[in-house]
């Protein structure tokens, strides 16, 4: 069962928490849509249902609302800042806001963001980039829970560490590809879990490093309702709800790509944590709801580069090329990455966006907790 929400109501309802877990009007505002629009654009696990974790890590103080970026270092094209554990929905912007000013004026920006809370889906700020014609490449750690396994260890050593990769197209829709390097999200496992399913073959291994096709071995028990968790919406309370079990009692999401993707989600954390200064995941599992993301991101302005005309026309040239090619018998089209997303943005802003009953009730129980008056209709 779920709950079927129009983006614009689902919008205030969330803004109205927000507020009543002490966010400014702007702040809330700015975070609901946010999270609106990674359920509009398919990613369910980084959209609402986050809610009721921001309100505990704001109680526990892990999450500092009405909290801005700080500059620690600027140097022109060099920036380094920190996000004070503020909403990473907002310092996230703010800090795409200065990268972008730099990148336009003098080519290029590498910038680094530290202590930021949750920056949710990270194609928002690629898409941000690509609007403005610049390139853009991201590179997160995530600072929660070590729930996924190195390339050829049994037990989870860091998060599901998210890179994107933002291309403008000429005359086209841009290019954003946006992943977990995690071969699947904490929450699908999670969802699986709930449904009695198994997944498939390549996705986990057991407490003891044996593969396994159940999900359960990476979901904390519950007290009663889900919350998301490492960064990409596994659910598993802390501080406020159960405790955890002793890390040796779970299992671990693989990397995408074998020892390639594992290899990526490594740097993510080396250039994500320990190059923003915002740190790597090296202790066991805590109970602390707050989710830290560290970020490194290079912004490139291919009109300052000198290469303007050539990237356009050889861009365009290899996407037509890629999409002449025959479709596969098991697929129905060759797509571009972000392309995924807009079509349901489409088809979500007509037919609405469903929350599924669970979700729904935390988000409620998220809101009496922090008091916000009840609206009619929700
Ligand atoms: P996913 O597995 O759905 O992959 C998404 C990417 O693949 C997108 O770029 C999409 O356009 C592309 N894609 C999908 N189908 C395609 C097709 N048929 N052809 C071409 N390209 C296709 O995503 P995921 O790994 O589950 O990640 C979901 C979201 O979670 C991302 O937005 C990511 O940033 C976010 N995330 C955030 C954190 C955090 O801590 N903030 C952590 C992990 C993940």
């Amino acid at each position: 069962m779920s709950k079927l929400l129009q983006a614009p109501a689902l919008r205030s309802y969330i803004a109205h928490i927000l507020e009543a877990s002490g966010s400014a009007p702007a702040e809330a505002a700015t975070v609901a849509a946010n999270l609106v629009l990674a359920n509009l654009s398919g990613h369910d696990s980084h959209g609402v249902g986050m809610v009721p974790r921001y309100v505990d890590a704001v109680r526990e103080g892990g999450l500092q609302p009405n909290t801005a970026v700080r500059v620690t270092l600027d140097s022109g094209t060099l920036l380094a800042l920190d996000g004070q554990r503020g909403y990473g929905q907002v310092v996230g912007e703010q800090a795409m806001q200065l990268g972008i000013e730099r990148a336009r004026a003098h080519g290029s920006c590498i910038m680094t963001l530290g202590h930021a809370h949750h920056l949710g889906r990270i194609g928002h700020f690629a898409e941000m980039a690509v609007a403005q014609g610049l390139v853009a490449l991201h590179f997160v750690n995530v600072l929660s829970r070590p729930v996924v396994a190195a390339w050829g260890g049994a037990d989870g050593r860091f998060g599901t560490n998210p890179c994107c990769i933002g291309v403008p197209l000429k005359g086209r829709e841009p290019f954003i590809l946006d992943f977990a390097t995690s071969r699947v999200a904490q929450g699908k496992m999670r969802v699986a879990h709930n449904e009695g399913r198994r997944v498939a073959p390549g996705y986990l291994i057991d407490p003891q490093g044996r593969p396994t096709t159940d999900p359960g071995v990476v979901v904390v028990p519950q007290d009663g309702g889900q919350g998301p968790g490492d960064g990409s919406g596994s659910g598993e309370k802390g501080a406020g709800g159960g405790a955890h079990p002793p890390q040796g009692l779970f299992g671990a999401l693989l990397t995408f790509g074998e020892h390639k993707g594992y290899g990526l989600a490594v740097a993510c954390e080396l250039l994500g944590g320990a190059l923003s200064g915002g740190g790597t995941w090296h202790r066991p599992a805590d109970t602390a709801r707050a989710v830290l993301n560290g970020m490194l991101t290079i912004l490139i302005d291919p009109a300052r580069l000198g290469t303007q005309a050539t990237f356009e026309q050889e861009a365009a040239a290899f996407v037509d090329w890629l999409q002449a090619g025959p479709v596969a018998p098991d697929h129905d089209a060759v797509r571009l990455a972000g392309e995924p997303e807009r079509q349901a943005r489409a088809h979500r802003h007509r037919a609405g966006i469903a929350i599924d009953d669970t979700t729904w009730a935390e988000i409620q129980a998220a809101a009496q907790k922090v008091g916000a008056p009840p609206i009619q209709g929700f």
